[in-house]
């Protein structure tokens, strides 16, 4: 390996994660993150590794899962990255969830305690230094329009796009807790969880079609001028599949199969509605908070 650093541009999960594996093989390296002199429009801290939505790392079942499996052989590596989960994870069935405030001060203690490691807060406002041999570009969704110009130029591309969800939050109290029960997906007990990590709520045949009836004329979160929504069909809004028929949702996300039915628990004639990552809403009418949905973020040329 040459004695030159490595250059990691932006101290995000990715980033996070490529210092520490570089720094760990013996290689220097040295992280620039912006966060500190300048903000982006999602992140709140100036930590490393800030998760900016979902808590939820998604499946960590590594039998039966992709996501799960690559949870796994990160672990095997050495990952930073899921070490600090699996320190900082919350109950939640059969994914990997964890407390983003811990999980992500566990990232950046690790990363600053390195002795391979620099930190040094600025934001590298173009294509990176002629000089630096290793270069990690690891700036994200959120990459800064100037270095987001720069590689739209080097790259002769249009533009630069991500899909995301962003799920909605519902008041606690705003459920009807004598109808709500406690159970995980397929009875996942999980990671840290003990198969009663999700809340569920029934649904009835004329509450289910209300439900979807109220996700269709309910009124649409208002996109900045930086959000455009071709969607992706493997991340659509809960609100989109509805408008593709009124069966689409008990037989998609709000299916009755992620639950198998227990002796004690009373039957339940139409889908129930899951409290968790994919499907966050309650009864007709009583979630608050923005609605989830899928954005492509492009930056166009003249951005930057
Ligand atoms: C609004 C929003 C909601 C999201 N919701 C989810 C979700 O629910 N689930 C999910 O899995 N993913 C979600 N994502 C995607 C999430 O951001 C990624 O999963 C994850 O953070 C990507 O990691 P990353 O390291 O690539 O980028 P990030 O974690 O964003 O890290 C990139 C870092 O680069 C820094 N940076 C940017 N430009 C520069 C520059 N020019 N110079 C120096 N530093 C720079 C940034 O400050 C940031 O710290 C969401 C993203 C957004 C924007």
């Amino acid at each position: 390996m040459s004695n030159q650093p490595i250059h990691i541009i932006g101290g995000g999960l990715a980033g996070s994660e490529a210092a520490w594996q570089a720094a760990e093989a013996g290689a220097k390296v040295i992280v620039h993150e912006m966060r500190g002199v300048k903000v982006t429009d999602a992140h709140s801290t100036d930590n490393f590794a800030e998760l900016v939505c979902s808590n939820s790392f998604r499946s960590d079942d590594h039998e039966q899962n992709a996501v799960g499996l690559l949870h796994e052989e990160m672990r095997r590596c050495g990952s930073l990255i899921m070490r600090a989960a699996d320190q900082h994870k919350l109950p939640a069935g059969g994914a990997l969830a964890v407390d983003r405030d811990g999980f992500s001060l566990a990232v950046t203690e690790a990363i600053h305690n390195h002795p391979n490691i620099t930190v040094v807060r600025e934001e590298i406002a173009g294509w990176p230094d002629a000089d630096w041999s290793h270069v990690i570009i690891a700036t994200g969704p959120l990459t800064s329009p100037a270095l987001a110009a720069a590689v739209l130029e080097k790259t002769g591309e249009d533009s630069l796009a991500f899909f995301d969800a962003i799920a909605p939050i519902i008041h606690y109290d705003s459920i009807d807790h004598d109808i709500a029960w406690k159970q995980s997906r397929y009875d996942k007990a999980g990671p840290g969880g003990t198969g009663a990590d999700y809340l569920n709520l029934p649904m009835d045949r004329d509450q289910y079609y209300a439900f979807v009836e109220a996700l269709i004329s309910a009124p649409l979160h208002e996109f900045k001028d930086w959000e455009k929504v071709p969607y992706f069909d493997g991340c659509l809004p809960i609100e989109v599949m509805a408008e593709r028929g009124p069966e689409t949702l008990r037989h998609g996300p709000m299916s009755r199969l992620v639950l198998p039915i227990r002796a004690t628990r009373r039957s339940n004639p139409m889908p129930s509605c899951s409290y968790g990552r994919t499907m966050r809403w309650a009864r007709c009418g009583t979630w608050s908070g923005s609605r989830p949905r899928c954005a492509t973020v492009s930056r166009p040329k003249s951005s930057g």
